[in-house]
């Protein structure tokens, strides 16, 4: 069997931590496994750097960052790797790069182009256990790229499709992929499967226990992998293709983004191409945009419309700036711009056969006397913009409303 083992960085938040992950590891390995081990920085490390990079100037050169940001996940291998050692199991480290990791030039964001594992099949030829940074890899160039917040979870995914392993497991400090976040949502409950497509949707609206990009590579390849926790041996939630049974359940999960802003345009002109205009700015800025919301005008002889769109909030200040450099081309009043949004989702592919789900969602919030911003749906999820001070409460009257257990 070939494993790939991918550890989050509150598994390896000390080295008494990353002693029990070595311990993990040469578990697998006694069985007679190959195992390949994907980690990630230690916690906080990620967050600390990029604090103090901003500390220095508000929008710090992307290149550097990344060259500053992989260093997390390149302290954590080494480490792990001597950890193993010191079990007596043969282990050695790679960067991104040493394990074929080949990625496009977007610093901080980059996309896997290619990998070729040759020195990882090598060294487990050799009878090593391979520990390999997640989170980063470099152009064909050779410039030092990351993968985007939580870019180890892709690191592994890619890295299990490029291997061919026979399992995949990405362990973390909770059993597995609950109905909420847990930490929020006391009464959620852990989900012993989920579809791709669900998973998909509740990382990208905010479930951070996986990051989206990777659910997305999985889908594409087909790479079934199990979450599970690094703290116990309980069995975790497998992550795979849908199955007919899963339509059973109209709501699977409840997902909260708090790392949203949102940008409103004041008085926009309405004629064709302004949007265009508008996003083709921002789209070349590589900001990504969620939500847009553009209302009909009702002044006919001057027609002008306000135009509200989020972005993720480390983009706030680059969108931003985009948009006034906008101002006169365009010819909009003013933008306004506000952090403090939370965006609460609701996911479920049974959803698609099964009416009045929308509607059930917005009666619980007027019911706690929740305000609705924005509303999106597609055709296994509804979410709302709403006030971030009341998002989390919405949140749990929301699971309470559709995933409470009798
Ligand atoms: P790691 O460092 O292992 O990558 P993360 O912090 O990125 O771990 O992700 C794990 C966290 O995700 C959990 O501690 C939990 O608070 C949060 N989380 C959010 N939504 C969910 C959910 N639906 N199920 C499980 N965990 C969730
Ligand atoms: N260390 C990176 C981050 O904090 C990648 C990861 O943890 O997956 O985002
Ligand atoms: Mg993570």
């Amino acid at each position: 069997m070939l494993i790939v083992q991918k550890f989050g960085g509150t598994s390896l938040a000390n080295p008494e931590r990353i002693r029990n992950v070595a311990a993990r590891v040469a578990k697998y390995r006694a069985q007679g496994s190959q195992v390949v081990v994907v980690v990630s920085a230690m916690s906080g490390v990620t967050d600390n750097l990029i604090k103090m990079a901003k500390e220095l100037t508000p929008l710090p050169n992307e290149r550097e960052m990344d060259v500053l940001l992989a260093t997390g996940e390149q302290t954590t291998i080494a480490l792990t790797a001597i950890a193993l050692q010191s079990l007596d199991v043969p282990a050695v480290s790679l960067t991104g790069a040493q394990a074929g990791i080949v990625t496009d030039r977007v610093h901080t964001k980059a996309k896997i182009a290619n990998i070729t594992p040759r020195k990882v099949h090598a060294l487990l030829d050799e009878g090593k256990v391979v520990i390999v940074a997640g989170f980063q890899g470099q152009t064909s160039e050779g410039q030092i790229t990351t993968l985007g917040r939580g870019g180890s979870d892709l690191t592994a995914i890619a890295l299990a499709a490029a291997l061919k392993a026979d399992l995949c497991q990405i362990y973390t400090d909770v059993d597995g992929v609950y109905t909420a976040d847990p930490r929020v949502v006391p009464a959620a409950r852990k989900l012993a499967e989920i579809s791709y497509d669900e998973m998909l949707e509740l990382a990208g609206l905010g479930a951070k226990v996986m990051q989206s990009r990777s659910v997305e590579f999985a889908k594409k390849f087909g790479v079934v992998f199990e979450v599970r926790s690094s703290l116990n041996d309980n069995p975790g939630t497998i992550v795979k293709e849908e199955t007919r049974s899963m339509e059973d359940v109209v709501i699977r999960g409840v997902s909260l983004d708090k790392n949203q802003a949102k940008i409103t345009m004041v008085g926009v002109p309405d004629r064709p191409g302004v949007a265009a205009h508008i996003f083709k700015a921002i789209a070349d800025a590589n900001i990504n945009v969620d939500m847009i919301v553009q209302n009909v005008s009702h002044t006919p002889d001057a027609p002008a419309t306000d135009l509200s769109f989020t972005v993720d909030k480390p983009d706030l200040l680059k969108a931003t700036k985009v948009i006034d450099g906008l101002k006169s081309a365009v010819g909009f009043r003013e933008a306004l711009a506000d952090e403090k949004i939370g965006k609460l989702s609701i996911v479920g592919v049974g959803m698609r056969s099964q009416p009045g789900v929308a509607a059930k969602m917005f009666e619980t919030l007027a019911l706690a006397g929740i305000n609705i911003d924005m509303i999106s749906t597609s055709e296994i999820k509804i979410s709302v913009i709403l006030d971030v001070t009341r998002a989390e409460q919405a949140m749990r009257a929301v699971h309470d409303a559709f995933l409470r257990t009798a």
